[in-house]
């Protein structure tokens, strides 16, 4: 039995091609590079019943992932996450069926662990022994704890106002971790330094072409999870916007496996911050891409990204998918985050609540229809960022006696 159908790199820029067997990064002409499979062969050989049998993870997909021997896997467990009806949320926003994939209970708290599974499954795969990356936290804590479990090395650069939380789960792996006084992008600049070193893998961004591959299982999922029917509109809070990319790759490949109906995709909405919003900015003007977004803030720190390496790739699914790009107010983040909690409780990291504040401003103003299936990704988990509550909170004496609310 073939584990992966992976055939070839491509470069979806000037569609040059690359081998599998050996480490590759950015194309020659400076584009991300995309995994390709034998869809004709697999469409042949694979069934949605296999799945049944399979265990609840995104190896359950391994067909469509890029590792060739499983002996290689890198797993904590990673994927199959709830698909979670949230009805007295919907209702409050008009919507007639809203679906969160929450992702705040996948191991490292947030979904970068699926960036990570596969992308350090890989590297391993490929022989790698350290690996370097700048993060806005996650993806550093998420790829420290993997590459631990793989005995590779990571060395990590992340902002020093970064959540804190992600420096301890790289600390506690025992990451080379670094800490910079500036943006992602400053991190990035440093680490495209160090990896000159020959025996340093690079893990940037998409500039590793398998870390899109394991966030493309949250639209594999999806689809599954809805039995290969979709929703309407899927909302994605965007920051270097790999995992929409990824989620767009997935629907296209199941469509070319006859999977899902040819020509049914949802309209995939870009979310931003207003504060850091230059994938929101480019669409607005009807470009394919965007411009660097200078002073960038935002509470929301996975999106703070003020620009993309794959953001020509996001608007391209952004248009093809006739969805939008939306910019949220930080004070909206707060409300929905709270919203979410006392509605439905679910406490969603900063960056899902952004979701759930665009969902309802499109509702407004009737981009979502009457009766859509609405389904908003939250990224990861509300207990990563503890200091986004405001907190005031009576404290008690012993012997006190508490009054009756009135
Ligand atoms: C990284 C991150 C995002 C943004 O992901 P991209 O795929 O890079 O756009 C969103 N939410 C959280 C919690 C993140 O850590
Ligand atoms: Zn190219």
């Amino acid at each position: 039995m073939t584990y992966s159908y992976i055939s070839h790199l491509y470069c979806p820029k000037c569609s040059k091609t690359y081998c599998t067997s050996e480490t590759h990064h950015l194309c020659t002409c400076g584009s991300p590079l995309l995994v390709n499979y034998d869809l004709e062969a697999l469409s042949v050989s694979w069934t949605k019943e296999s799945l049944k049998e399979r265990s609840p993870d995104l190896w359950r997909y391994h067909e469509l992932l890029p590792l060739q021997d499983p002996s290689h896997r890198v797993t904590l467990g990673e994927g199959m996450t709830p698909l979670l009806s949230l009805p007295v949320l919907g209702d409050d926003m008009n919507i007639g069926r809203l679906d969160m994939k929450d992702e705040g209970v996948i191991p490292t708290g947030s979904f970068k662990a699926r960036g990570a599974a596969v992308g350090v499954s890989k590297a391993r795969e490929l022989g790698v022994r350290e690996l370097a990356m700048p993060t806005n936290g996650n993806a550093g804590a998420a790829w420290s704890l993997y590459a631990a479990r793989a005995s590779i090395i990571p060395t990590i650069v992340m902002p020093v106002d970064a959540p804190k939380i992600t420096r301890n789960e790289c600390a506690v792996s025992g990451a080379r971790l670094f800490l910079v006084n500036g943006l992602i992008s400053d991190a990035g600049r440093i680490i495209s330094q160090a990896v000159k070193d020959p025996d340093i893998y690079d893990v940037s961004t998409l500039k590793e072409p398998y870390r899109i591959e394991g966030k493309k299982t949250m639209g594999l999922e999806i689809a599954e999870q809805t039995g290969w029917k979709l929703p309407d509109v899927i909302l994605y809070p965007t920051g270097g916007g790999v995992g929409l990319i990824g989620i767009y790759k997935a629907i296209r490949e199941l469509q070319q496996l006859g999977w899902v109906e040819d020509g049914r995709m949802p309209r995939l909405v870009a979310v931003q911050s207003e504060g850091c919003a230059p994938i929101v900015k480019a669409w607005e003007e009807g470009r394919t891409e965007s411009d660097f977004w200078e002073n960038s803030e935002t509470m929301a720190f996975g999106i703070n990204v003020p620009k993309a390496i794959g953001d020509f790739l996001v608007l391209d699914a952004v248009y093809k998918s006739n969805g939008c790009a939306v910019a949220v107010s930080e004070s909206s983040i707060l409300e929905e985050q709270q919203r979410a909690a006392q509605m439905e409780g679910t406490f969603v990291c900063p960056e899902g609540a952004a979701s759930f504040s665009a969902a309802r401003k499109l509702r407004r103003e009737n981009w979502i229809k009457d009766g859509e299936h609405v389904v908003v990704l939250n990224t990861g988990a509300g207990i990563k960022y503890p200091d986004t509550v405001n907190l005031d909170i009576p404290v008690l004496q012993p012997g006190d006696v508490l009054e009756k609310k009135v």
